[in-house]
């Protein structure tokens, strides 16, 4: 039997180690910013590229190429380029596969940091950026231009997890000579895995459900090696590579994360289920429901629905805050993917710096929370919820 040959829970667990002649069962943190070298020629045949092997923890390091071998199984990608954050995964995507006057594609529902640095900070280097609805594949292909080279979706989307179907987006893509970039922070390859759906390239924010308990930030772009090579190039010469131990953190977190993922998923179910009973609540976003507009989509799409719970309070801001600041169990931030449960308001926080006009475009009103649902006693998510809303 070869790695070929195992699940994903195998893969996940077992994908991509390397063990030195000490014999450790765990996979070793390499604490090292560079490498030594047996001799001179060594050194310059290692620097020349005629030698594989590590040199300096920017470029490589053990227990970074262990995490990338994992999640790239995971995935089923040939290659994956490990970030220092989800944002810099993004950064360096575009700055590896796009120059000034290219054109990108993004859905207006993506994460409101990756609205910042595509519509703020990349158009003054001369990036052209238009927005589009996610779910309106004809606002897609009205978009494209003959300099178009990336189209960019986050599928299901945050905070009201919309979700695009990415074989058509492909097709599109493919079709356009673009390329389809999928953020799959939200699912991890647990649940969803967008290039066997076609797609190009995958981002994640690993900060999220990979490491799963709150603790490092990091990112990963995955894909065709002959694709990515000059995204790894991009990273390293500017740096904004993934720390040896944050690597280590999101290589143990890999284990677990098809138990964790069945967990969120089904937490969130009940969840939603249990909201949309509610009088208080106007409408519950979630892939999982029946009533999403994507039901059947995200079923064919994803293995289930995911951790994420939206829902629109009647009583706008006001009532959102309340129900907020009533909650005892759980945590107030904008985190998600956490053990945690973590309950946030889109509109006065991860989508603040989005204009008002906007953030109404995208459909998030001032009386959505987000919840991203832990793996605590769902029971006692709804009682903590319950309070809140009576009040
Ligand atoms: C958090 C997040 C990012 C950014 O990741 P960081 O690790 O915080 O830089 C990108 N995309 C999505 C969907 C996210 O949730």
């Amino acid at each position: 039997m070869t790695d070929d040959d195992w699940k994903p829970e195998t893969l996940a667990v077992r994908a991509g180690s390397q063990h030195t002649p000490l014999g450790e069962n765990s996979e070793a943190l390499f604490l090292t910013s560079s490498f030594v070298f047996d001799n001179a020629a060594q050194a310059a045949a290692r620097f020349g590229g005629q030698e594989p092997g590590n040199i300096y923890s920017r470029f490589t390091n053990p227990t970074v190429s262990m995490f990338q071998d994992r999640l790239a199984a995971l995935e089923g990608a040939e290659f994956c380029v490990a970030t220092a954050s989800g944002m810099s995964a993004i950064l360096a995507c575009v700055m590896g596969l796009c120059s000034a006057g290219d054109h990108v594609i993004a859905s207006r529902s993506i994460f409101g940091t990756t609205v910042q640095l595509f519509g703020n900070i990349l158009k003054r280097w001369g990036l052209e950026v238009t927005f589009v609805a996610l779910t309106k594949l004809q606002e897609w292909a009205a978009a494209v231009r003959p300099n178009t080279k990336l189209l960019f979706v986050e599928t299901p989307s945050n905070p009201l997890t919309e979700v695009c179907d990415i074989a058509a987006l492909a097709a599109l893509a493919r079709s356009s000579g673009a390329l389809l970039v999928v953020d799959n922070c939200f699912c991890t390859p647990a649940l969803q895995r967008p290039l066997e759906h076609g797609a190009d390239i995958v981002i994640h924010s690993a900060t999220k459900y990979i490491d799963g308990q709150g603790r490092c930030l990091g990112g990963a772009v995955l894909g065709k090696k002959e694709i990515l090579e000059p995204v790894y190039g991009f990273l390293r010469t500017a740096g904004p590579s993934m720390s040896a131990f944050n690597a280590w953190v999101f290589l143990k977190g890999l284990e677990t994360l098809h138990l964790r993922m069945e967990a969120h998923s089904r937490n969130a179910l009940a969840l939603a289920l249990w909201l949309e009973q509610q009088p208080q609540v106007e409408r519950v976003y979630y892939p999982g429901l029946p009533s999403h507009p994507q039901y059947e989509l995200a079923k064919r799409q994803q293995k289930s629905g995911g951790g994420i719970v939206s829902f629109d309070l009647r009583g706008g801001q006001e009532a959102a805050w309340r129900l907020i600041d009533s909650t005892r169990l759980l945590s107030i931030t904008a985190n998600l993917g956490d053990a945690k449960s973590t309950i946030t308001h889109p509109a006065t926080t991860t989508h603040s710096r989005v204009t008002p006009e906007a953030r109404a475009a995208a459909g998030i009103g001032d009386g959505l929370v987000r919840i991203a649902v832990g793996l605590e006693n769902v029971e006692d998510i709804k009682a903590d919820l319950q309070a809140g809303l009576r009040a």
